[in-house]
């Protein structure tokens, strides 16, 4: 199909994190014609994390929502057009014979190039009661619903960063936390781990697993089973902060890019991904680091290679 007459963007960008954000602010900058689609119905995990202190250059830290704010308002500056969507396809085409590709996303819109930062969600355990009691008593958001459960006993399930960072963030309101873990140590970085320590309001449940959050209109507990004794276990608890990692947000990829066999996008050290014309960055990416700092390097160098892969199909590459 040919669309000789319809506005073409050079660059559309799928995400709105800093992966996303800061890959707009190289490209439009580049005087590239950028488009970022962010989720209508999504947000960045990165905007409900309360405090980001391991990026450079902020020694008090940075709250997650504020920092893609800041994001958002470098990239408008140099000119990045924003659209709210969920983006439904990803489809190759030409345009005036160039390879293009049409993004559907509540509208139609056409690319030469498209850079995919959709980063990640929160992994579910899948156990009875988990469903049912989401949003009465399961959370996934520290930051969010954190305030609800001032004085009141929580639970945590996990051991890497977020379960731990999560967990110290929580004695602010609960007066007890119980992290429960299915290994006897932690995968959190030792500085976090020595923190959650030295937490009076913590305390760790090892080598367990949750097998069911229980209650009657809300969570009221979860039971318990300790998987070298096979011992059952019920632990009260108001909230129940599930902490078990990510699953990628590459569906719409399906088909189109190779993805790892946890889904997550295979992109070279340039965020070339198998599909021509197409770029992936941030927490999408099949990696050892998912950082924001890592996230952003991943954006520019996105960017970068997209501006290059442009100008060379327009014929403009110097
Ligand atoms: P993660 O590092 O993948 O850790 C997931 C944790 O959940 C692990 O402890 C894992 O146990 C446990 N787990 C996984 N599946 C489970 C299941 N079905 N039942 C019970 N437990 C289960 O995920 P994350 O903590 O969300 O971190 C994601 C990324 O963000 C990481 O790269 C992390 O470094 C980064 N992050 C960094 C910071 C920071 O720097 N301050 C903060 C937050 C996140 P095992 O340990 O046994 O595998």
């Amino acid at each position: 199909m040919q669309h000789k007459t319809e506005h073409i963007y050079d660059v559309i960008i799928i995400g709105g994190g800093p992966a996303g954000y800061t890959a707009g602010i190289y490209a439009a900058r580049a005087s590239l014609k950028t488009l970022l689609i962010e989720g209508a119905t999504t947000v960045s995990q990165i905007t409900v994390t309360d405090l980001i202190e391991n990026y450079p250059g902020m020694p008090e830290g940075i709250n997650g929502f504020e920092l893609v704010q800041l994001l958002r308002k470098q990239a408008e500056k140099f000119g990045l057009e924003i659209k709210q969507g969920d983006v439904a396809s990803l489809a190759k085409e030409h345009h005036d014979g160039k390879e293009a590709w049409r993004i559907t996303a509540g509208g139609d819109y056409l690319t030469f190039s498209v850079i995919v930062a959709t980063g990640a969600n929160w992994r579910k355990i899948g156990v009875p009661g988990e469903e049912v009691f989401t949003g009465k008593g399961v959370s996934y958001c520290a930051t969010c619903d954190g305030p609800f459960y001032r004085d009141k006993e929580v639970a945590v399930i996990g051991g890497g960063d977020t379960a731990v960072q999560e967990a110290i963030f929580l004695t602010h309101f609960a007066q007890k936390v119980t992290v429960i873990h299915r290994r006897n140590r932690l995968r959190a970085t030792k500085i976090l781990q020595e923190r959650a320590f030295a937490n009076s309001k913590i305390r760790f449940i090892w080598d367990s697993i949750v097998e069911e959050v229980a209650g009657r209109e809300f969570a009221e507990g979860v039971k318990v089973k300790n998987l070298k004794t096979g011992e059952l276990s019920n632990l009260s608890a108001d909230g129940v902060f599930v902490f078990v990692g990510l699953t990628p947000n590459t569906q719409i990829l399906r088909g189109i890019t190779d993805l790892d066999e946890n889904g997550y996008i295979i992109a070279d050290g340039n965020m070339h991904t198998s599909a021509e014309g197409v770029f992936a960055c941030g927490d999408c990416i099949s990696k050892l680091l998912r950082q924001v700092v890592t996230a952003c390097g991943d954006g520019a160098t996105a960017a970068f290679s997209a501006q290059l892969y442009v100008e060379a199909l327009k014929g403009e590459a110097y």
